[in-house]
């Protein structure tokens, strides 16, 4: 009651927007986070770790727009660059520009793997992308994902493609054709990618295999500390590219990502998000020089090309912003300090979680912070009937997350679906101590 007293009473500019939002935008909403429960909430003004809606009301955001502001929000040091750029050229001319070789430039200098760089529209066109120049560049036609990541919304890898054991789709749309060379293993199950890899070697061989190096969603579901070593030594027997996605990863984990971190270093890389630090059209593979050349075609060991395109791709506006936003993220150590205030944030929930004895976990790298409800990873599903039964808690849990979520909005809280947390450099401990104290009311 509390918390629906608030939307009633606090948020009615947001709800007439909302109301008139829904006869123009299915559900209401262009973007899948935009918090929709009871209504989707309007904002007006970003600023460092605070947000402040349309009714005036002010938040503490950690959905940090699913995970690109790593700087905090509306960074005014990259904010001017841009500022600056679009007076000098506008924001896409279609010609090179000197802010693309400056920014491939700085990506290859933090991350070893990323010998070369394209730069495409988003995180989605980036995965299409890997997956075409990886069938390129081997010849080979399987893809192997890890069964619940996400890794856009592309017919061949759209998200829980599907339903384990029973095989059903859960996104629709999508001819079985399309997925027709998409296969998914179990997270941490190296046994189950490597009976997919040989069955795949007398059948047109597996050109990639993609993995969210913390494990699907983020590490929603972590994979253990070897596992990336493992399925880059498994690639290497089988002949397959090792891609990593690293839309969230990147810059977030650290300027060398999630690879620095558990020292593989992948076929190609997958960036998004922090890339171009929260301005649009954040999306890039980076790779092997020879690989990466198979986007010419003529070079390395084959002459077929794979073709990506993008009108506004590597436009300039990204690309001053991507490079100022780096060039910030290596000044202010921002994933350090944001993954410090991850760490406190995920202590201070910890120490909430025992004193209160409620049904949920908690843990964190850095500045990606998972909030779970306890119990569902470890349920039996080893029957059909017990997995329904699984899927049924799971979907009646991850609602509890969802009302948990609004309560959190309510309490000047803004979270991904009440389940995930991302800090930024903007979170000093000032707003951790905000956040705890409103977490715990
Ligand atoms: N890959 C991962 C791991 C993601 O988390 C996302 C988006 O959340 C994507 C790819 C898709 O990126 P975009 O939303 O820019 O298309």
């Amino acid at each position: 009651a509390d918390v629906m007293g608030y939307f009633e009473q606090r948020c009615q500019a947001s709800r007439r927007l909302a109301e008139q939002a829904k006869a123009v935008i299915p559900g209401g909403v262009q973007h899948n986070l935009s918090f929709n429960y009871p209504f989707a909430l309007a904002f007006s003004t970003a600023d460092g770790a605070h947000l402040r809606d349309v009714d005036g009301n002010r938040y503490i955001d950690f959905l940090q727009a699913g995970g690109p502001t790593l700087l905090g929000s509306n960074y005014a040091p990259v904010r001017q660059k841009v500022h600056e750029l679009i007076d000098e050229c506008g924001p896409v001319t279609g010609l090179l520009h000197e802010y693309e070789v400056k920014l491939a430039e700085l990506v290859c200098r933090h991350m070893p793997a990323v010998e070369m760089l394209r730069l495409l529209g988003s995180g989605t066109e980036a995965v299409m992308g890997a997956v075409r120049l990886a069938r390129t560049y081997t010849g080979h036609k399987w893809i192997i994902k890890v069964g619940g990541a996400y890794h856009g919304w592309s017919d061949q890898l759209v998200y829980g493609m599907r339903l384990p054991k029973t095989g059903r789709m859960e996104a629709t749309g999508i001819p079985g054709g399309a997925t027709a060379y998409t296969q998914e293993c179990l997270p941490n199950d190296l046994d189950e990618l490597r009976r997919k890899l040989r069955w795949n070697r007398l059948r047109g061989g597996t050109a990639a295999v993609l993995v969210e190096p913390l494990g699907p969603e983020s590490g929603t579901r972590p994979v253990h500390r070897d596992y990336n070593a493992q399925v880059r030594r498994l690639c290497d027997e089988f002949g397959a590219l090792l891609v990593f996605d690293e839309v969230v990863t990147g810059f977030r984990v650290g300027l060398g990502g999630a690879q620095a971190f558990f020292g593989v270093r992948p076929d190609i890389t997958v960036l998004g998000k922090c890339l171009t630090g929260g301005y649009p059209m954040a999306g890039a593979i980076g790779g092997r020089r020879e690989v990466m050349m198979s986007l010419v075609g003529g070079l390395g060991t084959t002459s077929r090309r794979a073709f990506v395109g993008g009108t506004l791709s590597a436009n300039p506006l990204s690309c001053v912003a991507g490079y100022h936003a780096i060039v910030e993220m290596e000044r202010t150590q921002a994933a350090q300090k944001a993954g410090r205030a991850g760490d406190r944030l995920r202590a201070g929930l910890d120490e909430i979680i025992q004193r209160r004895r409620l049904p949920y976990v908690t843990y964190n790298m850095g500045s990606i912070v998972h909030l779970q409800t306890s119990g569902v990873l470890l349920m039996d599903t080893s029957s059909l009937w017990k997995l329904f039964r699984a899927k049924d808690e799971a979907k009646r849990r991850k609602h509890m997350m969802e009302e948990m979520g609004a309560a959190y909005t309510a309490h000047g809280l803004i979270t991904l679906a009440g389940s995930r947390i991302y800090t930024s450099l903007a979170d000093t401990d000032d707003v951790i101590d905000d956040a705890l104290n409103r977490f715990d009311d």
